[in-house]
């Protein structure tokens, strides 16, 4: 079989949102990783790129901290599948300002000082003079920044919604918002900013839930190509969406409205596979949680504009609300509590701020066109 035609079967199972295009395909891969290069993670590079390899993933990041692993010496098994590349990258890490900086020609070496505000803006901008962007990691992390941090930045358009690693508190706790809370607080105050969700593993040998592992935190991201520049673009514009376990077959807005699916038998398909590490549903919470499936739309304030327990639903768009974004929650009854995993897709804007972006790749946004005034 040639590799065209493998590919043309691979992509054909792939599945896409009714609106997309034809050539659009969903792409699952994982920004943030470390290798044994760090001197605290456990694994080779070709470890750790063989690891997604082999779990299906089609693009990973060997974001080492403060170094450039050149993905051309990285070697990979023959033959193997040929969906699956590595796009360069590093966590830039010297303060307590983590950034993944993708898709970068050479190191970013982050000398950057001042507050968490004017290092995440050096840091954003070293990342793009080197033909990367930038993604702000696990916020939580350390409580390392706060919305106040972030939301004076410019030319930065991702974050870390979803951090796998065990020492990051995406939830908060009970004086620190959550990373989805301090999400909406920058989107309300007019902010482009798009969830990513990365694994952030050092440990591929010791498999429990007090060690970071893989396979607990990726996004799928539409593009009509799998190459860095194509993941690339499509991250920036807000064409992905972030996953702690959940699959969706569709993701689709229109001017009309907002829609989405849940994809049931790749996600318990993942959910049997094992890797997944599923939230605790806390007890504050448990009472009012049903178990199975729910979608939340939510809007500014991080306001749930419309939820239903179903495996697809619809919103409408409303110009008169800033932006709208949503939630997919599966909830199942564990031993002792109920355990939770989400998929969370990106806000459609109803404002004018995508005009305001300084990157042009950013400014026309994923949806297809907007609500008209009322
Ligand atoms: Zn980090
Ligand atoms: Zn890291």
């Amino acid at each position: 079989m040639n590799h065209h035609l493998l590919l043309l079967l691979v992509f054909s199972s792939l599945g896409v949102g009714s609106t997309a295009t034809a050539q659009d395909h969903w792409w699952r891969g994982n920004t943030h990783v470390h290798t044994e290069l760090c001197g605290h993670a456990d694994s080779t590079p070709e470890a750790v790129a063989r690891w997604y390899l082999d779990h299906g993933y089609h693009f990973l990041v060997l974001s080492e901290h403060d170094r450039f692993i050149d993905p051309a010496n990285v070697v990979l098994p023959k033959p193997r599948r040929p969906d699956f590349i590595l796009i360069p990258g590093e966590e830039i890490s010297r303060t307590s300002v983590h950034m993944t900086a993708l898709n970068i020609r050479e190191l970013v070496d982050g000398q950057a000082k001042g507050t968490p505000t004017e290092i995440i803006q050096a840091q954003s901008d070293d990342t793009r003079k080197v033909g990367g962007i930038p993604i702000i990691n696990h916020p939580n992390w350390q409580w390392a920044l706060k919305d106040s941090d972030i939301r004076p930045v410019k030319r930065c358009y991702l974050f870390e919604l979803y951090n796998g690693h065990p020492g990051v508190k995406n939830a908060g706790d009970s004086s620190h918002p959550s990373t989805e809370s301090l999400w909406d607080s920058l989107l309300n105050d007019g902010m482009v900013i798009y969830g990513v969700s990365s694994d952030d593993a050092h440990h591929f040998k010791t498999i429990d839930h007090q060690h970071s592992n893989p396979g607990r935190g990726w996004v799928m991201v539409r593009a009509p190509e799998l190459s860095p520049n194509a993941i690339e673009a499509a991250l920036e514009r807000g064409d992905f969406y972030a996953s702690s376990g959940v699959f969706l077959s569709e993701v689709s807005a229109d001017p009309k409205e907002y829609r989405l699916a849940v994809d049931r038998p790749r996600t318990e398909a993942e959910l049997a596979a094992g890797a997944i590490v599923p939230r605790i549903v806390p007890a504050s919470e448990a009472a009012s949680t049903a178990v199975g499936w729910r979608i939340d739309f939510i809007g500014p304030g991080g306001v749930v504009v419309r939820s239903l327990a179903k495996e697809s639903a619809s919103c409408p768009r409303d110009a008169s609300r800033s932006y709208l974004r949503a939630r997919v929650t599966f909830t199942r009854q564990a031993a002792e509590h109920l355990e939770q995993v989400s998929a969370w897709t990106q806000p459609v804007f109803e404002d004018d701020r995508l005009k305001k972006v300084e990157i042009e790749a950013v400014r026309p946004g994923w949806a297809r066109g907007k609500p008209s005034a009322r």
